[in-house]
Formats: structure tokens, sequence, C-alpha cells
């Protein structure tokens, strides 16, 4: 029997609770992976509430996943069973529009299909995530994990640390440029680590003022309150890059003024509601911009990883048991997670044994 046992929300009023079904049979090139941790992303709750309004219930979330390979297709060729492989936010995507070609599956011209809450290219079945015991994955969308690295840890790098790596290497982040990180939960974390790791004078900002010892033990140099003006007003014209990850709706001209002449801050955060439009001269008196960032390909992805094992660098995780996980998005919309929660899949598997 390939029966997985999930956690899925019925609705976007409904808590997430236990659900499942049979994946499909595995395709030529597929990696059947027993999921062993999945990490809890912010955008797992805006789906399970349907905040995009795109949301397919019953929705069965999580992209940030490692784990076991345990069968493969007759011709997969990259894994093996044994391997310790992740899978982000993408299982598929067209492969031949100019976007796929350059390796930016991200931002395929048809759409990439998304690991759950997505459309099989072939069944037109909606995919469903990591909340489960197990996966099938065609090989191509599979990530190879460091064995170096602790695994639980590694699981937010396939959101989180990707969402956070891919702009940082596109605007040039490294030694001799001051770097802004707007929010400190998942993905502001990895963006401390990795900037830093990069070699930036890294600058948090947070609206908490519990999390400055955090923040500099995560690699920042300097911890700015943004909520206080006077210690804003400190940074005003000399930062060469914002990556802001706040994941609510807010004000963006307070950090745009920050910029440098021709300083860019991108946006990861996608809110419910959107930012109101920033000031139109304070971006054109020094020829500031703001942009957007989506994740990152999987050939980007690979890097990251390989980054991540040859500097050990791993999210800082709080690890919980599936039946943990509506509580856990609670704590997240107070921004109280230091700084991913990780479901310990195993505790699904108990569940369903006993
Ligand atoms: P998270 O762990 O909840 O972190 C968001 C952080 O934003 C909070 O820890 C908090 O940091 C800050 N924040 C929250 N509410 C705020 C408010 N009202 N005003 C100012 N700051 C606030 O979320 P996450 O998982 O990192 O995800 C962040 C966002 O990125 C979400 O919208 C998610 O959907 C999106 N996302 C985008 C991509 C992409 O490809 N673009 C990929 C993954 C996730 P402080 O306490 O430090 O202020
Ligand atoms: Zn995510
Ligand atoms: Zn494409």
């Amino acid at each position: 029997m390939n029966i997985t046992y999930a956690y899925a929300a019925q609705d976007a009023q409904s808590r997430l609770a236990p659900f499942s079904y049979t994946p499909r049979e595995l395709r030529d090139h597929d990696v059947q992976i027993e999921v062993l941790f999945c990490g809890v992303c912010h955008s797992d709750l805006h789906q399970v509430r349907n905040e995009w309004k795109n949301t397919v219930f019953p929705v069965v979330p999580g992209h940030e996943i490692v784990g076991r390979v345990t069968a493969v297709g007759a011709h997969t060729a990259r894994y093996h069973v044994g391997d310790l492989v992740g899978v982000g936010c993408m299982v598929d995507s067209c492969r031949t529009c100019s976007s796929c070609e350059e390796g930016l599956e991200q931002y395929c011209e048809d759409g990439f299909t998304a690991t759950y809450n997505g459309k099989d290219r072939q069944s037109g079945a909606i995919t469903y995530g990591g909340y489960s015991t197990r996966v099938v994955v065609n090989e191509d969308f599979v990530l190879r994990v460091p064995e170096n690295l602790e695994l639980s840890g590694v699981a937010p790098l396939l959101c989180a640390g990707i969402t956070t790596y891919s702009p940082l290497r596109h605007w040039g982040v490294g030694p001799g440029k001051k770097v802004g990180i707007v929010g400190l939960g998942g993905l502001g974390h990895m963006g401390v680590k990795l900037a830093h790791a990069m070699g930036a004078y890294v600058v948090l900002f947070t609206t908490s003022p519990s999390k400055i010892a955090d923040g500099k033990r995560l690699g920042a140099d300097e911890v700015v309150v943004s909520r206080d003006a006077s210690q804003m007003a400190q940074h005003t014209n000399s930062i060469d890059f914002i990556l802001n990850t706040v994941a609510a709706q807010h004000d963006l001209n307070p950090f745009i003024e920050l910029l440098k002449r021709d300083g860019n801050m991108t946006l990861v955060g996608v809110p419910e509601y959107d930012h109101p439009a920033p000031h139109v001269a304070t971006l054109i008196f020094k020829r500031r911009s703001v942009a957007g960032s989506l994740i990152g390909g999987i050939a980007e992805t690979q890097e990251m990883l390989d980054f991540c094992g040859k500097h050990g660098i791993t999210s800082d995780i709080e690890m919980i048991q599936i039946n943990q996980v509506n509580e856990a998005y609670e704590r997240m919309l107070k921004s109280d997670v230091k700084y991913r929660f990780v479901i310990d899949i195993d505790s699904l598997r108990q569940q369903t044994a006993a």
C-alpha cells in the first residue's frame, strides 16, 4: 500500500488536520522520498488561509523538504535509494522557455509547477507538499544535500535559504557592500547569515527589540529597531542594497531613504495586502529602485546548498511535532519564531502507526 499520510487544511478557516492520499505511480524519472523534516514557511500560512486567493483545497503545505530516497523510476539517473535529498518550492516547469533555458525555472513563462497547490503538468492533479510522510518528484527538481550539515536545519534552506541567496547574489552583495536585511524571521535570519558569509557589512532592521542580541549573534554588524526614527536616520543615504523580508503590509519609504544613490531595495515578502506605493521623488532624486525576487532556480539552489555546506550554514530552528503546527502558525503571526519551525515528520509517521 502506497498510502501517504499528511496534514491538510480543508478550507481557509479550518485548522490543519490528518489527511491521507495515494501518490502517483513512479514515472521514469521520478524519485520517491521519505520526508524526514519539513520547514514551516510563512507562505504556507498565507496559502492555508487563502490570503493569495488561489488556494485549491484540501491543501497539504510544505516546500522546505529534506528526506531520503526510497525508490526511483526506471530511468532515474541522478539519485539512488539511500541518498539524502531536498525539494524546494518547485517540482516542474515547461523546461523550454527562455527563463527555463537560463536556469530560471521560477520565472518560467508558462508558470512553474509549485510543490503544493500546483497542477501536475501531465495529470492535472493538484500537488501536495512536505507536511507528508512521502513525496514523489521528478529528479530534475531534486537537490543534493551536503552531508556535513545537520539535516533538520537544512530543510529551511530549500525556501528561506534560496529566496535570500538569489537576490543577494543578483545584486552583487559581497565585501565592501553595506547591506540591510529587514525582518528577522525565517527568511530574514537566513539573509543575515548569508550576507555575512558573502563578506558584506550587514545591518539588520527589526521591529522586535528582543531580537537585537540574536541579530548580532547571527552575523549582523549592527541592529536597528526600525520603529525608532532616530536610529533609522543614522543610516540615511548609506546602504547599497536592502533585502526586505517582511510578511505584512508596511511603509517602504523609511527604508528607501536609507539607500545610497543607485541603491536597490528588493522585496521578497508577499503580504496579503500590498504596501502603499512609495514616494516617487525619493526614488527619482537618487536613482534608487525597488525590485522583487522569487525564490531561485534549481542550479542556483544547488549552488546555495553547496555554499552553505562549505560555510557550515544552517537555519536556526525550533523543532515541532506535526500536531503543533497550528499553534506554530499563530506564533509565526506574532513574529515569535526563532527562527524557523521545522516539523519532525517522524511524529506524523508515529501518529499514523498508533
Ligand atoms: P516570518 O518568519 O513570519 O518572518 C517575517 C518577519 O517580518 C517577522 O519575523 C518580523 O520580523 C517581520 N514582521 C512581521 N510583521 C511585521 C509588521 N507588521 N511590520 C514590520 N515587520 C513585520 O516569515 P518568512 O517565512 O520569513 O516569510 C516572509 C515573507 O516572505 C512572507 O510574506 C512569505 O510569504 C514571503 N516569501 C516569499 C518568497 C519569494 O520567493 N519571494 C519565498 C518565501 C517566502 P521582526 O520581528 O524582526 O520585525
Ligand atoms: Zn517558502
Ligand atoms: Zn519555462
